[in-house]
């Protein structure tokens, strides 16, 4: 039978999440993927809702904090008009100006994404996603201005055909084109190369800094350091566009360069050695990597992950973009596929709040890259950035709600619905062709919007109707 509720194209974290929220609510789920697992992918630090939250609606939770993965309390850095003085953003909620964790405080991992990934998938497999990997999306078929299904080849080059209520496209980076859901706009402003490798034996910062991210600026780059085991640890650089010359004759060498102007960095790989092990033995680089779609969705198609947008990777915010997206689309697809709610009202709500989050990582960015501040500046503006998100708690400041039957698709919620999405496409818009410099206020904070929906208990549904009156206010 080649009929699914859902067929997400591709089992990166956004795909694996969205089909699993899916297939629990016991619709019939398939997740193709053009390669086969475990694959190496970039990506390695994470936020803590991703590892908590998220895991407990997943019901992985447990297995993710039990494999091992690094312990990470924050990020590390040495920036700004101190390089000298570090400072660390680290997950707690505490008073401004208060620097010490409190004992509770969330903390995240470090991941090898091809053992993290994998964890997502196999969790889809045993809460009921059908997966086939090594099977390409050629197409996705649309008919009378809706999408029914996809085609995909095999790996023996056999064509099939499957149809589906609703298609997801959970591509990543190199997204599968489709007519509808909008154009993919780039970024004036972060116009980066990552250059990134794998070192063994490299030094740390001192506990309980160990597990953290660090970051360093120099001149014309930044580095990241990334520790993923006792042995392994990632080192990247992040260097403009305008320096893709140099990047083009190596990217061994251009990294290596880099090093040499981070001392930090410089002084913690001095005993360190590349690693000459796959899938960590090689050099890689990734660029134009920072955009955003047009649209989320159109008739029976969705975007998630970086196939809808992605924004630098200074903020570690990738993998929660992608799994926090993927978590709103499934309660979406939810009421869709449950009769629950209209396509239009289910959709626009997905699309509002993931566009918010985007555009307050985007605003976070462009403030953290103004290198002309001191340390207590960046932990002030970090952490009302971060309580504004979704990253370390999702949505902590809503109530959770058991689940209404039916909800009343009002005409004023119909309006509300639309007048979100399309305020928030216009700020989005504004942010990726902003060209000017760096800045904690360069850009107005995104529009206070009265979110059409709240979720419920078990996060894998919009509820009820949410007040009129309850605005998601965003602190400057
Ligand atoms: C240099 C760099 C550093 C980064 N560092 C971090 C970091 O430290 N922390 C962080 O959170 N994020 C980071 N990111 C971002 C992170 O890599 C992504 O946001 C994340 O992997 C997105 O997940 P995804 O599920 O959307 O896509 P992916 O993980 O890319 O998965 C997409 C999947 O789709 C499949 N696919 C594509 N096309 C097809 C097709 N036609 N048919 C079938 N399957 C298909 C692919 O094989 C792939 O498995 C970084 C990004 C870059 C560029």
């Amino acid at each position: 039978m080649n009929r699914y509720d859902l067929v997400v194209v591709g089992a990166g974290p956004a795909g694996a999440t969205l089909a699993t929220v899916v297939a629990l609510e016991g619709y019939r789920v398939l997740l193709l993927d053009r390669q086969a697992s475990p694959r190496y992918k970039i990506g390695e630090s994470l936020l803590p809702a991703t590892v908590r939250q998220l895991a407990d609606v997943l019901g992985i939770r447990e297995r993710i904090r039990t494999a091992g993965f690094v312990v990470k309390r924050g990020a590390t850095f040495s920036w700004g008009i101190r390089p000298d003085d570090l400072w660390t953003m680290n997950f707690g909620r505490v008073a401004p100006g208060q620097r010490e964790l409190p004992p509770n405080a969330p903390t995240s991992f470090n991941v090898p994404r091809h053992e993290f990934d994998q964890m997502f998938l196999e969790n889809a497999v045993e809460r009921g996603v059908e997966v086939r990997e090594r099977c390409t999306v050629t197409a996705v078929r649309e008919q009378a201005g809706t999408v029914g299904g996809v085609r995909y080849e095999d790996e023996r080059g056999v064509a099939h055909e499957v149809d589906a209520r609703i298609v997801a496209l959970a591509t990543g980076q190199g997204a599968l084109s489709a007519q509808m859901g909008g154009t993919r706009e780039y970024s004036t402003f972060f116009r980066k190369i990552g250059i990134f490798g794998y070192f063994e034996g490299a030094g740390r910062l001192q506990a309980p800094l160990d597990g953290n991210t660090f970051f360093e600026t120099s001149d014309r780059a930044w580095l990241w350091h990334i520790p993923l085991s006792d042995r392994l640890t990632s080192i990247g650089a992040v260097v403009d566009a305008a320096d893709a010359a140099r990047v083009q004759r190596g990217a061994r060498q251009a990294l290596a360069h880099c090093i040499d102007q981070c001392p930090m960095v410089a002084g913690m790989l001095s005993q360190a050695t590349p690693c000459t092990t796959p899938p960590f033995d090689e050099v890689r680089t990734r660029s134009e990597y920072s955009y955003c779609q047009t649209r989320f969705w159109a008739p029976g198609i969705v975007r998630v992950g970086d196939a809808a947008c992605f924004v630098d990777v200074l903020l570690s915010s990738g993998v929660h973009l992608a799994t926090y997206g993927a978590l709103l689309a499934a309660r979406s697809v939810n009421a869709v596929l449950g009769g629950r709610l209209s396509e239009e009202l289910a959709m626009n709500e997905f699309e509002t709040r993931l566009r918010l989050e985007y555009a307050l990582f985007y605003r976070g960015l462009l403030g953290l890259y103004d290198t002309g501040r001191d340390s207590q500046s960046y932990v002030e503006f970090l952490r009302r950035l971060l309580q504004n998100t979704n990253g370390v708690f999702i949505e902590w400041r809503e109530q959770p709600r058991a689940i209404e039957p039916t909800i009343e698709a009002t005409s004023d919620l119909l309006a509300r619905s639309r007048s979100n999405v399309e305020s928030l496409r216009a700020y989005n818009t504004r942010q990726v062709r902003y060209g000017g410099g760096a800045g904690f206020d360069v850009d107005e904070p995104p529009p206070a919007i009265a979110h059409t929906f709240v979720a419920s208990t078990d996060g894998r549904h919009w509820a009820a109707a949410s007040p009129a009156g309850v605005a998601a206010t965003v602190s400057r």
